[in-house]
This record gives structure tokens, C-alpha cells and sequence, in this order.
């Protein structure tokens, strides 16, 4: 996209939204969605796969993601196993 070509009402729509803080908003979230990495063993997400997990109190949400159901269980057993989910 070249901002030359755009129209002064687009160029205009722009800053306004820019303004609002909408564009940082969806830089954002998209750029948080790019570096997801699974709590288990580390990997990188693709944006459309893995599990996320929320968790813990409801003033004070954790979330977790995992690239697979088998990365998602180890966290769960190890949970229990530690005997941590009275924590979580
Ligand atoms: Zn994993």
C-alpha cells in the first residue's frame, strides 16, 4: 500500500484512527497472536493451531498456549502432579 495513492479521505480516515489508538491496538494484538510459544517445550504457534489454557483466579486470569494437545496434557499432569492447581 502507498499512502501517495490514497485519497485525502482515506489518508484522513487514517489519522483518526490512528488518533483512537486503533492501529496500535491491532499492531498489537497481531504481533502478540506472531509470537505465541508453546509453555511446554518452547515452539513457536501458528497463528491458526495450538490450545490456549485460562487459568487461575478470575480477577487474575493466566493464559497459556501449547502447540499440541500432548504439550497441553504434560502441563496439566505436571499440575497435579506438583500439586499446584490449588494455586492456579
Ligand atoms: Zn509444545
Amino acid at each position: 500500500m502507498k499512502f501517495e495513492e490514497l485519497t485525502v479521505e482515506q489518508l484522513k480516515a487514517i489519522e483518526e484512527e490512528f488518533k483512537k489508538g486503533t492501529i496500535q491496538k491491532i499492531l498489537e494484538q497481531k504481533t502478540r497472536v506472531e509470537e505465541k510459544t508453546c509453555a511446554v517445550c518452547g515452539q513457536k504457534i501458528a497463528k491458526q493451531h495450538g490450545y490456549a489454557l485460562e487459568f487461575g483466579q478470575s480477577d487474575l486470569r493466566k493464559r497459556a498456549y501449547f502447540c499440541a494437545a500432548d504439550c497441553l496434557q504434560y502441563f496439566l499432569d505436571y499440575l497435579k502432579k506438583e500439586n499446584l492447581t490449588q494455586y492456579y
